[in-house]
This record gives C-alpha cells, structure tokens and sequence, in this order.
C-alpha cells in the first residue's frame, strides 16, 4: 500500500478558539449573568481570560488529568471553564444542576473531582452537599468580590483568581486522544454514566456540525443555546461557535418564555436552540406579543421528538425549524433536520412530514436498525429495529465503568443508543420511542411519540404525553395524558377522530387522564418513567375485551 505523505498535527480544542479570536474578532459571548447584568467580550477578549484561568487552575494545584466540576448556566465564565481545562490537559466536568443530591455525590465521587466552579444560584447545593464531600475540595464562585455571597463553606473568588494571573499562556501540544470533557447521563435506572470527550472527537464534532448546520452556524451569525453547557455540551456550539465565527448569546438563568422572547429581540438573535418544552414557553410569549423576536429565522429543536404542531406554528410564522436528534454519548448530534435541496419547495403540508422526522444523518456518524437477534434491517421507511450509531465523535465506552460499556457496544464496535427507530431509503430517520417507552399491546409495538404528534395538533391541548398502562389482556394499551390548554377538555371520542385518518383502531388511546403539568426530567424531557409509576394502577375501561 502507497502511504500519503502528510503532516499529522492534533486537533485540539483550543485551537478552536485561537483561530475564533484570530479570525473572527468581534464576534462575542453576550452572557445574562446572576450577578443582574448582562456581560459582553469578544472572542480576543475571552483567549485572554482562558489564559488567566489556566494559570488560575494551576495555581489551584490542579494539574494535567484532574477533573474540574462545573455546576452552572449558560455564560461566558463557564465557556471559560470549558476551554482552560482542555487547553492545559485537564477535564471540564459539566454536572446537571437539576439532578438530585444522591446524583450529584455518586458522580462527583465517581469523577473523582478536585474543584467545584459553580455560579451564585447554586450555592445552596454547594452548602448541602459540602459535609459529604471529601476533605480538601476547593469550591470556586463564579463572580466577582462585590458580589461573593455569605457562605457556611470556604469559598474562592473567581474574578479574583483571573485577576491574579497572566494573559499569555503557552498552551501545551497535547496529544489529540487527550480527555477534555466529562458530562454523565442521567439514565433513568442504575447509576448515571460518563462520557468522556477527547480533543480530538471535540473538534471533529465542531467540524461535522458546522457542515451540517451551516443555515444557523455562520460568520456573523447571533445564536441562543438554550440547551445547557451543563447538558450534552450546549450540542457542541462553545466548540463549533468561534470555529465558524458565531456570536453566543448566553441566557444564564432565565428560561422562561418571557425573558427568551426580549433576550432574543434585543439581540438580533437569528438562531436559536434547544428542547420542545423550552419552545412551548417561547410559542406562548409570541401568542402574548403577536409576532416573533425581531431577527429569529431558525429553532433547533432536539433532546426529545418535536411535535409537528410545533414545527408548524413556527414555519407559518417564518421561523424555520432544524429537528435534530444525538445523545450525551455521540458529542451529541447525530442527524439534523436540514432538507435537501429538492425537497426545499414541496408543499408545505408534504415538508412538515419530513421536518417531523429526526433528520438525516451528520457527516461522521453512521446508522444502523437491527433487529432483537442483532441483524441489520433495511432503510426502507418500514422495518423498525434498535439504532445503533458509529462514529469518531461517539464513546466507545463509559467512563471507568467495564459493565455498561459491555452493554453498550456491539461486537462490530457500533454503540446501541436505546432508541427505537426506521430509516427511510433517502435517510431520514424516524423516531419510534426510547425502547422503553415502547408500548406493547397484544405482542405488537405502538409508538407513543407517533400519537402525540398527532395529539398535539388540537387546541384544546397545551401538551401531551401517552405511556403504556397495564391491561389484563393485552398486557399494555396506550393511556393519553394531557394537560389541557384552557377549561374545555378534549375527550376520547374526539382523540379517536384525530386518530381515524392515522392510525389501526387497535393503536388508538383506550382512556384520557389530565394533569396540570407534566413531569420532566433533570434534562428538560417528559419523564415517562415518573408518569408510568403514577399511572400504575390506572384501571382503563373496557373498551377491547378482557
Ligand atoms: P441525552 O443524552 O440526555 O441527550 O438523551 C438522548 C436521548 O434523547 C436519545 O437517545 C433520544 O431518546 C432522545 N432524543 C434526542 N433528540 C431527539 C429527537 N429529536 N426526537 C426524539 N428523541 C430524541
């Protein structure tokens, strides 16, 4: 075999931000902060401080491998924090806020972290968790000395270890295997698990999602993660951000429809991105203010299905929808939602079919279904089977953990991502249900999210979720739990007509239940797991025979 005869250089993560700085320079990191204000620098300006803080973390006595634990919102300092730590052979270690204190100790134990940054909110977890934390752990606040809080823990002044500290550092050649970011998945049995970035996989993901979203991810481009540094690495965007010289518009603690809607509009944001429950307060403030943020052309609607009502209302208001679909363990993403050229100008009708589904495929991810003996199954739109995905941005294992690792990963190497899904012959992949969540009525699957696309698409529904009851017969049947949008709710003979056209008679609902809200997850999902259980000993009426 004829070898190339090429230059072999790491791809490391904070050459991201010195070509950003270098050659985007007045692109920013706008950032709401705790403090009230709302903080703006350059990508310049933020290599600057990035170098502060490596010097700082040395200082701290932290070095080369050690795990640095971050619990905080969407800001400049936490981006900060993300590059430091990579750049000087450390690991950014993001923990979910929302998970509780049981959790939080297993994974702070289990990464054996030496620091915790944490922003001024979440000070009482900090408090609540300092008496089972080992001796020695240094607690940093990220603000500065006028506002460090009265505390019953030790703490360190963020502002104050930067201002301690020298601009210019001289980040070192790492190798490109290198680990840079730590993030655990929130499963909803067992213990969380983690995945564990490397340069390399970091930048190649930054690559990939920059080809694949180029409609968002631009030069000049003003961009809203709502999806959390804290969670799935924001998709990737403080990586793919000063690469493709994006402006991040961070929206710290306020999430709310409200807060979205004027963050957005002052600052020109044109992209934003995150889960359908987030979009759901977004869609109710632009019902209040009868139009959308000035400058918002495009959502990026992940983490959990899209309902195509909501792909909808935002199309018919000129903000176009990009459904995309990953997981923790693949950087995250995996496909988006961006049409093919061909299918630009199809109806609008026929386009909602295909923005419904989850995308197809980023360059550097590969997709399989197979079925329950591991056989691979067609891409014809049909056959349903488990998702199995390959790729150099995905894990080839959990972090220190042999036995899920094991569970994980096939024989030819391809990680099972647990999903349920068809591919159709064109490559858009399909959603079915988390295997999980599956519903299984007399031996045949039914797929909840499919009816909940349907669900909520009528007015009288705020939002929706359908889970597997227990049935004397059939083992499973599909119960609809809805949280009404006004006074009038919608019942069963109504959720049939809305069925009729779409679905057998036998994957209809068998019963109707409200709630006032759903239950979500520490990551912003419907939790089916918490509806199930409540719903245990639901008696469903006999409407099929027991
Ligand atoms: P996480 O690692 O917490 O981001 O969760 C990943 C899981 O979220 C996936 O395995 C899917 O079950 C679900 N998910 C993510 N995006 C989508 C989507 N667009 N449609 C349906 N499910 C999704």
């Amino acid at each position: 075999m004829l070898m190339g005869q090429m230059m072999q250089r790491p791809l490391l993560v904070m050459d991201l931000l010195k070509f950003g700085a270098e050659t985007h320079k007045t692109a920013e990191i706008v950032s709401v902060r705790c403090e009230g204000d709302l903080h703006r620098q350059t990508y310049p300006e933020t290599l600057d401080r990035v170098g502060q803080l490596g010097h700082a973390l040395e200082a701290l006595g932290l070095s080369s491998g050690d795990r640095v634990a971050t619990l905080a919102w969407n800001g400049h300092r936490h981006f900060e924090l993300y590059y430091a730590c990579a750049g000087a052979g450390m690991v950014c270690h993001t923990i979910n806020p929302r998970l509780s204190p049981e959790q939080m100790l297993y994974i702070l134990g289990h990464a054996e972290d030496r620091v915790v940054f944490f922003d001024l909110t979440f000070l009482p977890i900090i408090e609540g968790l300092k008496a089972h934390l080992p001796e020695g752990m240094r607690f940093i606040c990220m603000t500065d000395r006028a506002h460090m809080p009265e505390a019953s823990v030790d703490l360190l002044c963020y502002e104050d270890l930067l201002a301690a500290q020298d601009a210019t550092y001289d980040w070192p050649e790492l190798d490109e295997n290198t680990a840079c970011g730590l993030c655990y998945t929130s499963g909803t049995t067992g213990n969380p698990k983690g995945a564990l970035y490397s340069h390399r996989s970091s930048v190649l993901h930054a690559m990939y999602t920059g080809l694949a979203l180029q409609t968002g991810l631009y030069d000049g481009s003003r961009i809203l993660p709502v999806v959390p540094l804290f969670h799935v690495n924001a998709w990737g965007l403080p990586y793919a951000a000063p690469l493709m010289g994006a402006s991040l518009i961070m929206p710290g603690p306020a999430l709310d429809g409200a807060s979205l809607f004027k963050l957005m509009d002052g600052e020109k944001v044109n992209s934003a991105w995150g889960v359908p429950t987030v979009w759901l307060g977004l869609q109710g403030e632009i019902a209040n203010q009868g139009r959308t943020p000035d400058g918002l052309n495009q959502v990026v609607i992940g983490g959990s299905a899209a309902p195509r009502a909501m792909i909808e209302g935002f199309e018919s208001q000129g903000v176009g929808v990009c459904h995309a679909w990953g997981m923790t363990e693949m950087s995250p993403i995996g496909t988006t939602g961006i049409l093919p050229s061909d299918a630009r100008d199809l109806p609008f009708a026929d386009r909602m079919t295909l923005q419904a589904k989850q995308g197809r495929r980023v360059f550097g991810c590969e997709l399989k279904i197979v079925d329950e003996a591991g056989k691979a199954l067609p891409h014809d739109g049909e056959a349903v089977g488990e998702l199995y995905v390959r790729g150099n941005a995905i894990v080839s294992g959990y972090f220190n953990n042999d036995d899920a690792t094991a569970a994980a990963i096939d024989a030819d190497g391809w990680f099972g991502t647990g999903d349920v899904a068809h591919i159709d012959k064109d490559g858009f992949l399909s959603i079915q249900d988390r295997a999980k969540d599956l519903i299984k009525s007399g031996g045949e699957w039914i797929s909840s999210i499919d009816i909940e696309n349907v669900v909520m698409a009528h007015p009288e529904v705020a939002n929706c979720a359908v889970i597997a009851a227990p049935h004397p017969k059939w083992d499973e049947r599909p119960l609809l739990v809805v949280v009404p949008a006004g006074d009038t709710k919608i019942m069963l003979d109504d959720v049939n007509v809305l069925m009729e056209p779409h679905f057998a008679k036998w994957q209809w609902p068998d019963d109707v239940v409200f709630v006032d809200a759903l239950p979500l997850t520490a990551t912003g999902k419907v939790s089916k797991l918490i509806l199930r259980q409540t719903f245990a000993d639901y008696q469903l009426p006999d409407l099929r025979g027991t």
